[in-house]
Parts: structure tokens; sequence; C-alpha cells
């Protein structure tokens, strides 16, 4: 039988980079002892955190509360303690003016963006497409995909600023870039994935004035940033503002498995995401949100993310890039400097083969890393740049780490010498 798809189906049954990411995560979780990990983005197991999730479940299920969410469908807001808990914690801990109708659970923020691409993106009603912008690649490889009409997804190319040891850093040129009529949204990771780069404070803010300007909002990707769960190197501050639709994830809190996404916004375009949320799942699941409802009654998250997870990653940051140093120290390289997330990202600028290339050679040694062309989603026209980069993670085991990074240097040697 040849089936007939659909268009829209099309686009998914090809290779994507998202299948490929999330294709070579699950090889590693089956068979783990024989793969050096440095691909997807699974976080790290911080036994601290661990411990504290296992023991809020023995609570749920302790207080008959598993059963009462398990045997029931939710509101499609999401568990209303925690969306009452989440608006609390930001109220008096940030002094943000919202309340629980400022805040919606999705079923991870991968689901998140899906719901707000489709939202502010596409043709629109008068039969104009309309554009999610990104103003800086590279930028997170998942949003490649989530727009209906493929070419809604904008990016612009960045400025980069050389700095000392061997470290570089992109920035929003904002000489190239600028929203239009034709902007649905603007879109940014912050810390941003694959790179590590943590937009200051100005670029958001200037981010923010453009978007008044065209009167769109502005959708900050905070998955791995403040104040949860806050794998962050420099010094952020959480803030809100009317036109910034805020999206976070527990899955870098340790609970991916949890899919739990949530998202903090205008009263309005909360109530899209519940209406989406309704037609696509009819419910969230509550109960990664109940795990952690007790953790955003008592602030105690904000702990978790200061005194556990935010020196944990400090911690495998400076031993990666100690590895870098040691077993790169002959091949000519660069590192985007990382502000943040659990992401290194290299460029190799005299690279001999792609980095696709490097990829399928690196894999074949049983290291799995990402090659760097995919994170460059809606940008158009060839640049060599995308094929000299690839994004390491360093949140797996230190073991793996260090082998795939000796397996690293020792591939680009044999690809400098031998092509
Ligand atoms: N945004 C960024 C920048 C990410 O890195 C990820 C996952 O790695 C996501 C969103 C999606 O996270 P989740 O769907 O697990 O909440």
């Amino acid at each position: 039988m040849k089936p007939r798809y659909s268009g829209f189906a099309t686009r998914y049954l090809g290779e994507t980079g998202t299948r490929l990411l999330m294709d070579d995560l699950g090889l590693a979780l089956e068979d783990g002892d024989r793969w050096h990990n440095l691909g997807g983005g699974n976080p790290a197991q911080i036994p601290q955190l661990q411990a504290r999730f296992s023991a809020a479940m023995q609570g749920l299920l302790d207080s008959g509360e598993f059963s009462r969410l398990s045997s029931a469908y939710d509101g499609p807001q999401g568990y209303r303690p925690f969306l009452r808990a989440v608006a609390k914690f930001f109220r008096s801990r940030f002094g943000w003016p919202i309340g629980e109708e400022h805040v919606a659970v999705t079923a991870g923020s991968q689901a998140s963006f899906f719901v707000l691409f489709s939202i502010f993106a596409g043709v629109d009603s008068s039969g104009e497409l309309c554009h999610i912008d990104l103003p800086l690649t590279p930028e997170y490889i998942g949003y490649a995909d989530l727009c209906a009409t493929p070419s809604a997804l904008r990016a612009a190319r960045p400025r980069f600023v050389e700095l000392a040891d061997g470290m570089f850093k992109y920035a929003i040129d904002f000489a190239r870039y600028a929203p239009d009529a034709r902007t649905g949204a603007i879109c940014v990771s912050r810390p941003t994935n694959p790179t590590g780069n943590v937009l200051a404070g100005e670029e958001i803010e200037r981010l923010l004035g453009l978007a008044a300007a065209v009167d769109v909002p502005l959708i900050i990707d905070n998955a791995y940033g403040v104040p949860f769960p806050g794998i962050v190197f420099t010094d952020v501050t959480p803030f809100y503002d009317e036109r910034v639709i805020f999206c976070l994830s527990l899955s870098k809190l340790g609970l991916p498995g949890m899919r739990t996404g949530i998202v903090v916004a205008r009263p309005d375009w909360i109530a899209h995401l519940r209406s989406f949320n309704a037609i696509l799942t009819l419910a969230t699941s509550s109960l990664g949100a109940a795990l952690v409802t007790p953790l955003f009654e008592s602030g105690a998250v904000l702990d978790l993310a200061r005194n556990d997870i935010q020196p944990y990653y400090a911690h495998r940051l400076a031993q990666a890039l100690g590895w870098l140093r040691e077993h790169l120290h002959d091949v000519d390289f660069r590192v985007h400097k990382p502000e943040g997330a659990i992401f290194l990202w290299l460029w190799f600028p005299r690279l001999p083969i792609s980095a696709a290339e490097l990829y399928a050679r690196l894999k074949r040694r049983r290291v799995l890393i990402i090659p760097g062309h995919f994170f460059f989603p809606g940008l158009d026209g060839e640049w060599a740049h995308r094929h000299q980069c690839i994004r390491l993670s360093y949140a797996q085991s230190p073991r793996a780490v260090e082998l795939g990074i000796r397996i690293l240097g020792e591939e680009l040697r044999a690809a400098h010498a031998n092509g």
C-alpha cells in the first residue's frame, strides 16, 4: 500500500534535526554503557534533586493525592494548586503583579512553543504570512519544525565578538535585524541553546522596544534560566512585562520525563493556551506539577536552583573546559563564552570536513554530539559557518564527557591530517 500523506505530515516524516537528536538520546538511553553521550539535552541526575523528587512522590502516594490525580482529567490550564503556587512564587519573591490567570501548564515547553508559534505565525485571517522572528542565530534546534508553514520562521545572522582565551560570543546584530509589519512575535532562548549565550539586559530591553514598535509579543524561552532551574553563570534578574511570554519548564530541574512546561503571560494569551491544551491533549498531566507544588509554595525551588543546580553545572563546565584545553590543545578552535545552559558550542574555523561528517565519524566511535548546522532555524542562504560548529553537552557522566572530548580531539587531528 502507498498511502497518500498530507503535505503537513510530509514535513514531519523525513529527517529533522529534532528527530535525529531524540533518536540518538534513545540509543544512549537503551545502551548507555556503549555510548559517550555529549549529544542531547538531558539534564544531569543530581542526587540531592532526585532524593527531593522521590520523597515528594512518596508524599503524593501516602496522602492519596496520586490516586486522586491519576484517576481524573485536570482542567486544560493545569493543576490549580500549582498555578496558584507559581503565581504566588513570582509575586512574593520577585514582585510580579500576577495571579493564577497569568499561568498555564503545558505538555513540556516544546509543546508551549508549538502552540505559541501556531498562534502568532502562519497565514493570518487576511491571507498575509506572519513570522516568528529569531533575532539571534544559532538558536534552539527544536524551533525548526514547529511552524506549520516552514517559511514562517525568520532568523538573522549574528555579530561576532572576539574575546580573550580562545573564546568568542554572538550578539544580536541590530544593524541587520528589525521586526516589521509581518512579524507575529519575536522569540529568543535565554540562555541560548546551543551556545550558552545569555542575552544582556540591554539587548532584551532593545528587543522589547522593537516588539512594542510593531506591537507583538516577545517570547523568552527560559528553559535553563533564572529563577529556575538557574543554570546561569552571569548576573541576571528575572523581570515581568505585559508584552513578554515567559516560558519555563520542569525539565532542566531534573524532571524531563514529567513533560511539564509552564507559561507566564497576559491572561488573554494564557486563555489561548488553555484552548489549545483542551483541543490537543484535553488536559495536561498533573503529576509533574503536583510533585513540585510544595517547592514553589515554600520557595525551596529557589534554594535548590542556587545551592544545588547552579554550582553542580558550574563545576561540570569547568571540568569540561579543562578537558577541551587538554585534548584539543593542538587544534584550532574557539569556544562560545558559556554563560548558561549545559552546552559548549565549539567553532572550528578551518575544519577540513563538514560538522555533519564529523558527527558521523564520531558516531562510528560511539560518541554522540550535535552537528551545528541544525541550529540555524529560519536562516536563509548558504553560510560556511553553519558547518564549522558543533554542540557538546557536558551534563552526562564525567567519564563519558572526558572520553568523548578525547576522541573528538583524535578525530579532529585525523581530519586535519587526512581530510
Ligand atoms: N527550549 C530549549 C532552549 C530547550 O533546550 C529545550 C529542551 O532541551 C526545550 C525548550 C524543550 O524543553 P521541554 O519540552 O522538555 O520542556
